[in-house]
């Protein structure tokens, strides 16, 4: 493999959101003990309480780090962090005419590092917490808001101040120069993936999408990244990349390209012209003002049957405007392509909505399908998926499917439709050929799903990836 200065940019940005992580976790789990032992030995149970699970949220974030659950450790460190700066600040380190507060200094820091762990989010999240922590910032630090529940005493309020604004701001000093770092890195990844995109190489993928006979009745195209240098980069390590630096609705005119010609070659193949092809799309893709024009104008030129085509949208689309999401699916409709509700369950859709929605099929999510066989709520979730797709006449896949005793289950509760690595991980168009041809090849062949393929993912290299 050729070296270049470049390599790895994506690792080595992952690799600083753990370094914030780790460093804040351990912060908390120090500071946390030796306060809520002290607070314990006063008998401010209240206090005590609260550094105790300080320090188990450091805890957390510590051990969500080492098992790369980076999303969760982000989520811990960001919510109890600014949870306890607020209550110390509002019932401890109130101002008393003598004294300013000082605590709030922290929620600069937190606003910088939050930043920096929640990049890889929705921009609801990656803007609206830093945005609340100065604006907590700015309440606390300009106002004597707070009862002083648990006051400070009076001879070690100057040390505190000093102790508190010393180590924020250190803290602070540390994630600018985390940040800079991360800026630069940031750029030169979005000049990679421009050069990526005009030099094609991003590869679509294609899993099956299989009926409770055996019968492939299409797959769902999935973008991968074919880097010169890391090899195949997994969507979930450069598709929010592409959000953010207004890239992804290039990456995905290139997926719908690719899916309407292989659409195109099906048609022309009596054997193939049933299968169908679900297409990604993601909330930014969706909001850009020519969406409808941009994927219409993909299938004119390509002259896919626009029947074959499904688009998945995913619920947290939902959260933003409505209306202007059901506006582009009903134009989206009118023109027969069909809907297809991703992740359902994971979001926060309201069932009014969904009654609303001119949608075709709904998803039950991997997570759900992981455990449908052991946790009684997931079962339970799957369960009503199932009777709310029946309910509103819609068909029910499930996704992520890997093992028979899964599939069997979904089948007894009614989903008759599955994609998972019990029928195949997603493959190459070429492979997908190969793969369609063994199912024809003979009844026996067509009804038994193929034997497990190894749980990882398609032809994706061990490049660690970026969770958070
Ligand atoms: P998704 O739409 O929920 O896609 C399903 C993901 O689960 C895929 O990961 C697939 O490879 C994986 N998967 C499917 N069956 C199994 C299974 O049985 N076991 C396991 N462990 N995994 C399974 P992938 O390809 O890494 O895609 C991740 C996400 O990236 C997708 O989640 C989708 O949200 C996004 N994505 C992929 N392609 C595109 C695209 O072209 N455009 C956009 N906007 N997003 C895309
Ligand atoms: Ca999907
Ligand atoms: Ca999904």
């Amino acid at each position: 493999m050729v070296s270049t200065p470049r390599r790895d940019l994506i690792a080595v940005r992952s690799h600083r959101i753990r370094l914030m992580l780790h460093g804040s976790g351990w912060l908390m789990v120090c500071l946390g003990i030796p306060w809520s032992v002290g607070f314990a030995a006063q008998g401010l149970w209240f206090l005590a309480v609260l550094d105790l699970l300080l320090a188990l949220c450091g805890a957390i974030v510590v051990r969500s780090v080492r098992r790369d659950r980076l999303r969760l450790g982000a989520a811990v460190f960001v919510a109890y962090g600014y949870l306890f700066v607020c209550a110390v600040g509002l019932f401890m380190d109130v101002p008393d005419g003598t004294h300013p507060r000082s605590i709030h200094v922290f929620l600069l820091a937190m606003a910088f590092a939050s930043y920096l762990v929640l990049q890889l989010e929705h921009r609801l999240l990656y803007f609206g917490v830093p945005a609340l922590c100065m604006l907590t910032f700015l309440v606390l630090a300009s106002s004597g808001i707070g009862i002083p529940l648990y006051p400070i005493p009076e001879e070690h309020r100057e040390i505190s101040a000093w102790f508190n604004n010393f180590s924020a701001l250190a803290c602070l000093f540390v994630v600018m120069v985390l940040m800079h770092a991360d800026i630069r890195v940031r750029t030169a990844l979005e000049a990679e993936l421009h050069a990526g995109l005009e030099n094609r190489q991003l590869e679509i993928h294609y899993q099956p999408q299989v009926d409770q006979a055996g019968r492939v009745l299409g797959a769902e195209a999935l973008v991968r990244w074919k880097h010169p240098v890391r090899g195949m980069v997994p969507p979930g390590e450069f598709i929010a990349l592409a959000e953010q630096c207004g890239l992804i609705a290039e990456v995905g005119r290139v997926v719908l390209g690719s899916a309407c010609r292989q659409l195109v070659d099906w048609a022309q193949r009596p054997e193939r012209a049933h299968l169908t092809l679900s297409v990604n799309v993601s909330a930014s893709q969706l909001y850009e003002p020519r969406f409808i024009e941009a994927t219409l104008a993909v299938l004119d030129r390509t002259g896919a049957d626009p029947h074959r085509l499904k688009l998945e949208l995913t619920e947290t689309m939902l959260v933003h405007d409505v209306e202007e999401v059901m506006a582009k699916m009903a134009a989206l409709r009118e023109r027969g392509i069909r809907i297809s509700l991703d992740d359902f369950g994971t979001g926060y859709s309201s069932l009014a909505y969904l009654k609303r929605l001119p949608l075709d099929q709904l998803k039950i999510d991997k997570s759900f399908v992981d455990n449908v066989l052991t946790d009684a709520n997931d079962a339970a979730i799957a369960r009503t998926v199932v009777s709310l797709g029946q309910n509103l006449g819609l068909q029910v896949i499930a996704e992520g499917v890997e093992t028979e005793a899964q599939r069997r289950f979904l089948q007894d509760i009614g989903c008759l439709v599955y994609q998972g690595y019990l029928y195949s991980k997603p493959l190459p168009a070429a492979e997908l050929e190969q793969f369609l041809r063994r199912r024809e090849a003979g009844p026996g062949v067509a009804t038994a799903p193929l034997p497990l393929v190894p749980a990882a993912p398609d032809g994706v290299p061990a490049v660690p990836r970026s969770s958070a």
